[in-house]
């Protein structure tokens, strides 16, 4: 994934700057230039980065002053100003109530991912306890209502489209109406796309948004047009008012940063992000999240998100993991539901440091063969020690032989479990800590 590239490029560029003895302007300057360089090179646009670029030079103080920790102060402005790239604070992303028929429609390109996202969306909202329908109100492709029909069958969504009618506005009336009837919660309605911005294309649009009058908008975007992003943004932005973007093929070679442009450009919030061809593959966007994510911290709430919508058994995680604690019974629980999950490469994007570079480097089968011998170690456990935050097995080195021995495993590989606990403890503590600072630091392998 190209944006992990520039993740990396950013991280070095901060750590270079923070492990050097002297922070002065010159390094200070040095880290600017590479952080530069690397959004520019991912197609950030230019007047973006140099705003940001002027923004992190005023917050950096390079004076010497008792009691200030410069590289501390240095790590969260490069944090916060990515942050702001990604960041529409003024603009909310609408949030459905039950009860009512909520319209939300589509608009995009042709091959931006349109039909895919809508159900994408649907599913996400299904998961949620929504009843809801989607609308096929592009006409102008052949075979865009069979596209539709078929993924709406395989996830089980109720579908409206029609073969005979020509006019797309009156398949989009009839359908969201027949929909609001039924007392559908969420109702999708999916446009017709063009390879161009045309002008039939946007007048088509605004006729369908005056006929089933949407509660939200929603721009899809191709992750990887790169600077095409801003100037296709804004043309749509003026025809339809879109008030949300969905970014797909997050998970391809998409440098992401046209798409970062696009944001700041019409001023529109990301609301979800796609990541893969299956319909599980569409995660909710926060620019913390994200921008974590980018520098490699990991992104624990987002694979908690992931496995609440999947509805697996959480136990007491998310509360421990609030509270700062991590026991090995969590990783218990976690390693359980990491199994249960699907697509082991999804899971990796969101696990930090050691786990997700296991399952990149060695492979989907046997991660998984290994991800199930560390169940059965941690299945030989005692309750006291599965209750316990690992410290018992350092004390008391002989439960790690008994263990190993109970679960046909080895030594090394208890141990091994033992310091995956350990890190996640760490993130609990270090995650805890940041919802205490206000406004909150940096944390994990970025402070480091
Ligand atoms: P539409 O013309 O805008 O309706 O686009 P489609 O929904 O037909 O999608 C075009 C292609 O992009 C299809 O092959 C999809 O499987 C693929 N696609 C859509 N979203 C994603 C994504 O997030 N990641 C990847 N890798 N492919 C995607």
């Amino acid at each position: 994934m190209v944006l992990a590239d520039l993740g990396r490029r950013i991280n070095a560029a901060v750590s270079d700057v923070t492990r050097s003895s002297v922070v002065d302007q010159n390094a200070v300057d040095a880290m600017l230039k590479e952080i530069s360089n690397a959004l520019v090179e991912a197609d950030v646009n230019i007047k973006l980065v140099l705003n940001l670029r002027k923004k992190l030079k005023a917050t950096i103080d390079t004076e010497d002053k008792p009691g200030v920790n410069k590289k501390k102060i240095i790590q969260k402005a490069v944090f916060d100003e990515l942050c702001e790239l990604v960041d529409c604070k003024d603009a909310q992303v609408f949030k459905p109530r039950k009860k009512q028929s909520n319209v939300v429609m589509f608009v995009g390109l042709q091959g931006a991912g349109k039909t895919t996202t809508c159900t994408k969306l649907a599913v996400y909202y299904q998961r949620r306890g929504f009843k809801v329908g989607m609308v096929c109100a592009d006409t102008f492709r052949a075979g865009a209502f069979d596209q539709l029909k078929q993924n709406a069958t395989k996830a089980k969504i109720p579908y409206y489209g029609s073969y005979t009618e020509a006019d797309p506005v009156k398949v989009a009336f009839d359908g969201v109406e027949k929909f609001k009837k039924e007392k559908f919660e969420i109702i999708i309605v999916d446009t017709s796309g063009r390879h161009r911005q045309e002008k039939e294309l946007f007048a088509e649009m605004i006729q369908i948004g005056e006929a089933v009058k949407p509660n939200q908008t929603i721009m899809v975007l191709d992750a990887s047009i790169g600077q095409a992003a801003e100037a296709q943004s804004k043309a749509f932005k003026e025809s339809s008012n879109f008030g949300a973007i969905i970014l797909t093929k997050m998970d391809g070679h998409a440098k992401g940063g046209g798409a970062i442009s696009a944001v700041a450009a019409t001023h529109t919030p990301i609301a979800f992000i796609g990541t893969g061809e299956h319909i599980q593959d569409l995660e909710s966007f926060t620019p913390r999240q994200f921008v974590s994510k980018l520098l490699g911290i990991g992104d624990i709430q987002g694979l908690m998100e992931h496995v609440t919508s999947l509805n697996l058994d959480q136990k007491d995680t998310l509360k421990n993991f609030q509270e700062g604690k991590f026991t090995m019974r969590d990783l218990q629980t976690q390693m359980n539901n990491i199994l249960k999950m699907g697509p082991l490469s999804k899971i990796a994007q969101m696990l930090p440091g050691g786990m997700g570079d296991m399952i990149n480097q060695m492979g989907e089968e046997e991660t998984s063969k290994k991800f199930k011998r560390m169940v059965y170690v941690m299945d030989s456990m005692t309750k006291q020690e599965l209750d316990s935050d690992g410290s018992i097995f350092i004390d008391q080195p002989s439960r790690i032989v008994r263990v190993a021995r109970g679960s046909g495993t080895s030594v090394t590989e208890v141990e091994a479990l033992l310091m995956q606990q350990k890190m996640f403890a760490r993130m609990a503590k270090t995650t805890k800590n940041m919802q205490q600072q206000a406004p909150p630091g940096m944390a994990g392998k970025f402070s480091q």
